[in-house]
């Protein structure tokens, strides 16, 4: 027997042996429907001769396409790295780059962060006399968005929906993108279908290219990407997508789960498997995912089982507050550790990011390393963000965006009024701020402008030099030239240092693209060029897009460091771990207050994000949360999850202070003198060498308010609330004060 079919069940194999048509994979978590897809991969270019050019694999994140293409290569070797194997988005970004000229954009065309988005927005409303307290622009941002994943255009809406502003504000945000030649995320989706419905020779092109199409975690794609999807299938209709509807959790994001429940009747001779063993994780652990889920209506009953063994029961501790909650925690996990886990083996799930905070603070009091996935990013931080912005106003000097955000930055003695003078010139002239600076007639002062064009000449002095440059060693000529590396070595404070560092960082990052990925890219794209023939300014626009799409910067060797992970629930889909803690299980926070007083397809919702954070877990499962906490700065007590009470008493083990269901517990003063030992021991001996003491209450000019963690000489550790996290700064600085 072939050695990829080898211990795989019957059901699993049918669905790797059948290569040709339509085939829908519908199973519970664990069940190995991943498994199936990267095997079935193998098997096409082992078995069947495939081209690993005429295969294409779609995930949800750029950390699960990094595990598919390991397994892949493990699998089948070095070819594996010629399969597509990518998200959504990292494709369209790839197609649009060949062809996004076709439909009147640039090919250096460059994407823009949910931050810009924001601005972008904020400029749209004040152009149009709206009122940012009456709509927020968040509101129309998200209105946007979800018309963008619908496909449809500002004329679309105004057939159908009645707030005009949305519409206007749609309309005149995305004429400022296409005049600076810049696309949003959903743009991506958007743009891609455009250019295969415009030009059916694009389409052709990689209809002929993805003859085998996969499609993982199918239940949450939105309407934008199931029209992608049935573009490219429809040619050879081989195509294979794995999902579990009691696990689609994006439909605030606009995922339609109607995509996978219609898929039988979109493709009638489908083939559907559905898998029923689960591999991943305990039966005790399974019980609990049953147990919740199944109050879900409308879904078809399925119980997951598992011959991994009963396990143990699932530890529920009910903390008095929320430092104790996350005490116990980390008090858990040193433990463990000591036995026979390792760090990377425990991941901490929350239902919103500002959870991770008081999680923090204990690891960091306990020495207990850890990963945060998706907190504040480090391509979000200012310094990258200005460098990305000259990086960009240099590949493209129209990107207005860029040039308002840099062009005083350093300190050029260039004022917001005199850059709204050549705004409102160019605006009236149809010019780019660039391009206005040698036009301009409307009063700006002799001065001033000439500070513009010798803004200008350095910009076209650069871009006059790329060519002759690696992208690391144009990165250090920006730095250098544009004075950006100067300012902050005068500031000389460990801020300053510390940014210096990230930019260095960014430059080693360019050097590793350079050298390494952006092969790997052309490899898979099948495409004649090598890294080596592309213009410098080519490959810096490839590095700068593909940067914008990863959400984690996390390095291979990063994933297999030993650390805790800590994430949020979506972003822990599809993926285990052996020690699963579920923190804040309380009402309120999970299920978000919202669903719990809509009820309905909101509540549903949270519980199908119960049954995914509980099906992470291989062996053994920490459901946790608090009585009483800090949310939004002031003390709020909340009851247990409503989620606790959908689980039998008899798969729990209830510990910490008193629960409803009276079972032996802690006395409330049991729960006091289990309190951090080790953060009183701190606070004594850290008080004797410096003014800052652990526990102290802190204000700080851009972060806000924070809480000291840690002090060690001059330098004191802050935790700030997100997305700032925790950091490190000098005592004596100014932008600091106690509170
Ligand atoms: P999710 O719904 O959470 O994405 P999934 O259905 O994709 O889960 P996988 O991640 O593919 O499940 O598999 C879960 C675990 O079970 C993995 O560790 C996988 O290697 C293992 N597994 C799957 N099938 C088998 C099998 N036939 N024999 C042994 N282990 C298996
Ligand atoms: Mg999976």
């Amino acid at each position: 027997m072939n050695q990829l079919l080898h211990n795989m069940n019957p059901q699993q194999k049918e669905a790797i042996l059948t290569t040709e048509g339509p085939l829908l994979v519908m199973a519970g978590a664990g069940s190995g429907k991943t498994r199936v897809l990267t095997h079935r991969i193998a098997y096409l270019m082992s078995e069947k001769q495939v081209s690993p050019y005429n295969i294409l694999a779609i995930t949800f994140t750029n950390k699960a396409a990094r595990e598919m293409k390991e397994r892949v290569e493990k699998l089948i070797g070095e070819r594996g790295k010629d399969v597509w194997i990518s998200t959504f988005h990292s494709m369209c970004v790839r197609i649009l780059r060949r062809d996004i000229d076709l439909i009147g954009y640039d090919l250096n065309f460059g994407i823009l962060d949910d931050a810009d988005q924001l601005s972008v927005i904020k400029t749209v409303m004040e152009d149009l006399n709206l009122d940012p307290k009456r709509q927020s622009p968040k509101y129309f941002l998200s209105q946007i968005s979800n018309a963008k994943n619908e496909l449809k255009s500002p004329r679309d809406l105004s057939k159908e929906f009645e707030n005009e502003d949305v519409i206007r504000v749609y309309e005149r945000y995305q004429q400022i993108l296409f005049k600076n030649n810049r696309v949003d995320f959903d743009d991506l989706l958007v743009l891609t279908v455009h250019l295969f419905e415009k030009h059916p020779e694009v389409l052709t092109f990689y209809q002929n290219k993805f003859q085998y199409i996969h499609i993982d975690e199918y239940q949450d794609t939105n309407n934008a990407q199931y029209q992608i999807v049935s573009l490219l299938a429809q040619k050879f209709r081989n195509i294979c997508v794995v999902g579990d509807s009691d696990q689609s959790i994006y439909s605030w994001r606009g995922a339609n789960i109607e995509n996978i429940l219609s898929f039988e009747h979109d493709y009638p001779d489908a083939k559907v498997v559905l898998l029923e063993q689960n591999y991943r994780s305990k039966q005790m652990i399974l019980n609990a995912a049953n147990d919740v889920i199944q109050n879900n209506s409308g879904r078809l009953d399925k119980r997951l089982w598992s011959d991994r063994g009963e396990g143990n029961q699932i530890e529920y501790y009910r903390a008095l507050d929320g430092d104790v909650e996350a005490t116990y925690i980390a008090d858990k996990i040193s433990y463990m550790r000591r036995d026979s886990y390792d760090y990377h083996d425990f991941a901490i799930l929350y239902r919103t990011n500002s959870q991770s905070r008081a999680i923090e603070q204990a690891f960091l009091r306990q020495n207990i390393p850890y990963r945060l996935i998706g907190g504040q990013s480090y391509f979000k931080r200012k310094e990258i963000k200005d460098l990305m912005a000259y990086l960009r106003l240099i590949c493209n000097p129209d990107d207005d965006l860029s040039f308002k955000r840099i062009v005083n930055e350093p300190k050029r003695g260039i004022g917001a009024a005199s850059i709204e003078k050549l705004t409102q010139f160019a605006n009236e002239a149809e010019l780019s701020l660039m391009a206005s600076i040698d036009e301009v007639d409307n009063g700006i002062a002799r001065a001033t402008l000439n500070k513009f064009i010798d803004f200008k000449q350095m910009i076209y002095m650069l871009r006059s030099q790329i060519e002759a440059y690696s992208i690391a060693e144009f990165i250090d000529l920006v730095l250098r030239q544009t004075g950006y590396l100067e300012m902050l070595e005068n500031e000389n404070t460990i801020e300053a240092d510390s940014r210096i560092d990230n930019l260095g960082e960014f430059q080693s990052m360019a050097t590793q693209f350079e050298e390494v990925d952006l092969n790997e890219i052309l490899a898979e794209e099948e495409s004649e060029e090598r890294a080596d023939e592309l213009s410098t300014m080519t490959k810096l626009v490839i590095l700068l897009n593909d940067l914008m799409l990863q959400t984690d910067t996390e390095t291979e060797e990063e994933a297999n460091e030993s650390k805790v992970t800590l994430m949020t629930i979506h972003a822990a889909k599809g993926l285990e771990f052996p020690v699963v803690f579920i923190c804040g299980f309380e009402d309120g926070i999970f299920p978000l207050h919202s669903a719990l007083e809509q009820g309905g397809d909101e509540l549903e919702e949270e519980r199908r994000l119960a049954y995914v954070a509980i099906t992470r877990a291989e062996d053994i499962l920490f459901i946790t949360n608090a009585q009483s906490r800090y949310q939004y700065g002031r003390r709020s007590a909340n009851r247990e999850s409503m989620f606790i009470h959908e689980i039998s008493d008899k798969y729990l083990n209830k510990t910490g202070i008193e629960t409803r269901s009276k079972r032996p517990s802690f006395t409330l003063q049991e729960a006091l003198d289990n309190r951090s030992p080790k953060k009183t021991i701190q606070t004594i001996t850290l008080t004797t060498d410096s003014s800052w003491k652990s526990g102290d209450k802190v204000l700080h000019d851009s972060f806000g308010e924070g809480v000291v963690v840690g002090v060690k000489g001059e330098i004191v550790s802050i935790a700030f609330s997100s997305p700032h996290g925790i950091k490190k700064l000098m005592g004596s600085h100014p932008a600091l004060k106690k509170r």
